[in-house]
């Protein structure tokens, strides 16, 4: 596993969320690499910081007060807290100096994490494109050249620590071409070949690190057209120079 990853999944880490295997790796790699060790401190700092009790105030009888006061006549009657008292003064002034701060590094935490998921789907989706240009160019479009997807499955066996899934579409107007090796971000994928009319769709196949189902939006990468997803344990990335709307297409045949 490299920085990259780590960086990628350093969150799920947090949460508890991978697997064992993965969350093994992962601490092998931050035991051997300071900067992503350091890295990582800092996520834990930052939200230890933001779930500490340090953050939480009950409210001081001050601020009882004035709700009652903007609430109106009706709680006239009730006993007023006094209000010459120290404490609850310097409470007050925490609060509204702390309530704020709070809100805005909880902000900071979710635009950095809104921010950091995209750069690692652009990242892929530059990776997926490059792949699908170069089995295109170097005329190395399939180890395995079969519409068969019986001859094509259990090719995979033995190559990849998975089986990916392999339908034939050939009813519906995508014919499997074949299927073949390829590396995206340093691990090993399985990339299925498809043909529409004259264009391919190449289209890659790994486990999944989330667990959830989720497609995510289309995206364009040098003109190409890519979607992608996750179900079943597996990710999908499908990217073919095809209209978006057959490609969207394709994938939900896929699904
Ligand atoms: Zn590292």
């Amino acid at each position: 596993m490299n920085c990259q990853e780590i960086e990628a999944l350093k969150d799920a880490y947090a949460d508890r969320e991978l697997d064992l295997v993965r969350a093994t790796e992962i601490e092998r790699h931050l035991s051997d690499c300071p900067a992503c060790s350091q890295a990582y401190e800092n996520l834990r700092a930052l939200r230890s910081a933001l779930k500490s009790s340090d953050l939480y105030f009950k409210a001081p009888a001050l601020l009882k007060r004035r709700l009652r006061e903007s609430l109106g006549a009706e709680n006239k009657d009730a006993p007023m807290p006094q209000r010459s008292n120290a404490p609850t003064l310097f409470w007050w002034q925490w609060l509204k100096w702390a309530t704020p701060l709070a809100g805005t590094a909880l902000i900071a935490v979710l635009l950095a994490s809104a921010l950091i998921r995209p750069s690692t789907d652009e990242q892929l989706a530059r990776e997926v494109t490059a792949s699908h240009l170069r089995s295109l160019m170097a005329d190395h479009l399939t180890d395995v050249a079969s519409s068969d997807q019986h001859t094509v499955k259990p090719w995979f066996a033995g190559k990849t620590d998975f089986a990916p899934p392999v339908k034939d579409l050939a009813a519906q107007g995508f014919p499997l071409v074949g299927g073949r090796l390829d590396y995206l971000q340093d691990r090993q994928v399985a990339a299925l070949v498809y043909q529409r009319h004259k264009h391919f769709i190449n289209l890659f196949i790994w486990p999944a690190t989330r667990s959830s189902n989720a497609t995510e939006k289309p995206a364009v990468q040098r003109g190409y057209n890519l979607i992608h997803w996750t179900e079943s344990g597996m990710t999908f990335w499908a990217v073919s120079e095809l209209n978006p709307a057959e490609l969207r297409e394709f994938a939900e045949l896929i699904k």
